[in-house]
């Protein structure tokens, strides 16, 4: 009871953690931008112009209201329940909280829970929360702001080839097919998707993304993990439509795919791969 009860302890201490790296890192990677692009015009010899404040930190401040800046810290400042007792709104300036801290939260303490209980309290159990929460956290990303940064993706592939050197998951040659053909099938289906429409399609970040399940996982889950993404997707974009017709929210042209790879990524990994058989067969 005690594993399980940590578990989900973890989850929610952990995601809110994440939360914080999710909602800052898009705008430490354009403050970062904008500094680099001042130190060229000024190589250049022409005026620079300096990124605007400090250099936005990650995990040295707790969460903040995003509009008004006001800290929330106290009670407000518990995970999930904190989003609850402020109905979801900044009491300083009324502004709508983003939906990204509860979520991911629970999805984090979810999966920490699954883990623990088809692994137990093991190492491996470990290593499978430490993808989950780069996987959660590029999903946040991703569905917020339509980009997976290469400062996880990356990392979390190496990682992954790693551990799997030492056959934590799965066997090293199962990992480096992983990788690269993660990567490789949905680099092709994009340079034939261009080539026949003309459009961009997939972007380049979910090719980095299904190459680190790759490295994690090894090539065996890719077809899984596709077919699982393509289907939420299809059933989300569907869904959509139909409210959108009956005067809902307008679909969006561009769908982030991220949050759908990972998805599909966590239902294997927490375990659903023996539920979906048992329900394909
Ligand atoms: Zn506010």
């Amino acid at each position: 009871m005690i594993p399980l009860l940590g578990a989900v302890l973890c989850g929610l201490l952990l995601g809110q953690l994440l939360t914080l790296v999710a909602l800052r890192l898009p705008r430490r990677m354009q403050w970062d931008l904008e500094r680099d692009v001042a130190l060229a015009h000024e190589e250049l010899g022409r005026e620079p112009v300096p990124p605007v404040g400090e250099r936005p930190t990650l995990l040295r401040r707790g969460p903040e209201c995003l509009t008004c800046g006001t800290s929330l810290s106290g009670a407000g400042a518990v995970p999930v329940v904190g989003y609850l007792l402020r109905n979801g709104r900044c009491r300083a300036c009324g502004a709508t909280l983003p939906l990204t801290g509860p979520v991911v939260e629970l999805v984090l303490a979810g999966a920490f829970l699954a883990l623990v209980l088809q692994l137990g309290a093991t190492p491996t159990a470990l290593a499978a929360a430490v993808l989950v929460s780069m996987l959660v956290t590029l999903a946040a990303i991703d569905g917020r702001e339509r980009l997976l940064p290469d400062a996880l993706t990356l990392p979390g592939l190496w990682l992954g080839l790693v551990l799997n050197a030492f056959g934590l998951f799965v066997d090293p040659t199962s990992a480096i097919l992983g990788a690269a053909g993660g990567y490789g099938f949905l680099a092709g289906s994009q340079w034939l998707f261009g080539r026949l429409t003309g459009r961009e399609g997939i972007a380049a970040g979910d090719h980095k993304l299904l190459a680190m399940i790759g490295a994690w996982l090894g090539w065996q889950v890719l077809p899984a993990v596709l077919l699982l993404a393509l289907t939420s997707a299809a059933v989300l974009l569907v869904l959509t439509r139909i409210l959108r017709r009956t005067g809902g929210p307008d679909a969006r042209t561009e769908v982030a795919f991220g949050p759908y790879l990972v998805a599909g990524a966590l239902v294997l990994l927490c375990g659903g791969a023996k539920y979906l058989s048992a329900l394909i067969l």
